[in-house]
């Protein structure tokens, strides 16, 4: 069979297959599995249509696009996934970056106006896009990057190394922002970010089977009501952040007023604003920390 096959054929078989397993974007992803499985540029690809494939290829391909049928996401096939013009390596650890999360980073630099040696903390960096691509935008900063999962943090240091920030980069692993405690840093960070996990326990069956079935669950699932981790972010940032200081979160769709509520009602910040996604959903909460204001909430 492998005699007669050529780059074109298979091309159009693996897009079938994904066709067959519903995958949306079949042809784009059948030239990204081929692409990849054949070592070739996109642009070998389609110049080399009649090229002949041997069976050696051929399996390497018929393996690929069946870990794709069996919706196990793109970029984990492919090990990585481009995020802020940064190309991420991805493995089953971590979350896929996102593109809404690059309005992480966009509002907390333009917020941010920070000085040479302000503190920047990442709570639950996962992939380290956000830690590592502001450690490659912004100098002369510390950043710390926490996550619970040593897994997580083994794929971030290697995405930090790769794009040679790892000197900037405090690694630290543990629940939340409570590895900080051991690090001096209380009443003197100067930004929090956060895309914590944010989905409520009744949408996981909705999920589509890429996220649900392969991403880290521990990185998606909050609880009940799917604000849990922005709750506890909001009171325990408070000891750590500077006056002034910005806590910067990713929100899911229709979080923002609960968040909003619960950051008020905690005290102790001002400058509440959302800002909306190219959707329209009101995916980011920023606030600062009250220069003055009550010592406890
Ligand atoms: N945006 C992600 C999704 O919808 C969720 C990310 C998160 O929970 N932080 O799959």
């Amino acid at each position: 069979m492998s005699d007669s096959l050529t780059v074109g054929k298979l091309l159009v078989n693996a897009q079938q297959m994904l066709e067959g397993a519903r995958i949306a974007n079949a042809l784009q992803e059948a030239r990204w599995l081929l692409a990849y499985a054949l070592e070739m540029k996109h642009h070998e690809l389609a110049s080399r249509t009649e090229q002949s494939v041997t069976a050696e290829q051929l399996a390497r391909v018929l393996s690929l696009v069946r870990r794709r049928e069996s919706r196990e996401p793109l970029q984990y096939i492919l090990g990585s996934q481009e995020f802020c013009g940064l190309d991420f390596s991805v493995t089953p650890a971590v979350l896929i970056p996102r593109p809404e999360t690059e309005l992480l980073i966009q509002e907390t630099l333009r917020e941010g106006g920070f000085a040479g040696g302000a503190v920047l903390v990442d709570v639950g960096t996962g992939s380290g896009c956000v830690a590592v691509t502001l450690a490659t935008i912004l100098g002369g900063m510390r950043i710390f990057a926490l996550d619970c999962s040593h897994d997580a943090l083994c794929v971030a240091k290697g995405n930090a190394e790769r794009h040679g920030v790892s000197d900037k980069i405090v690694w630290l692993e543990g629940d939340l922002l409570s590895p900080l405690r051991e690090c001096s840093v209380a009443g003197a960070v100067d930004a929090i970010v956060s895309n914590p996990p944010y989905i409520d326990e009744a949408e996981w069956e909705s999920l589509q089977p890429e996220v649900r079935d392969y991403e880290p669950r521990q990185a998606l699932l909050a609880g009940p009501q799917g604000t849990e981790f922005h709750e506890r972010l909001i009171h325990d940032s408070k000891q750590f952040l500077v006056p002034g200081g910005l806590l910067v979160m990713e929100l899911g769709q229709g979080q923002a007023p609960l968040v909003r509520r619960v950051a008020e009602a905690a005290g102790g910040y001002t400058g509440l604003q959302t800002v909306k996604d190219e959707a329209g959903i009101e995916r980011v909460l920023i606030a600062r920390r009250a220069c003055e204001g009550p010592s406890h909430g």
